[in-house]
């Protein structure tokens, strides 16, 4: 299956650098910037 149509959605998609697992992306707001988060981790990394 060839997929060549994914411009559309151009959301990032980041992978946990530990268990490979989609991370969820979130704006802190007292960081001011965007994080991802590992839900299956649990660890929290900035995105900037
Ligand atoms: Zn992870």
């Amino acid at each position: 299956m060839v997929d060549l149509t994914l411009d559309e959605d151009k959301t990032e998609k980041i992978k946990c650098m530990n268990c490979n697992t989609e991370i969820i992306k979130y704006y802190h707001e007292e960081y001011k910037g965007y994080r991802g988060k590992c839900l299956i981790c649990k660890i929290d990394f900035p995105l900037d």
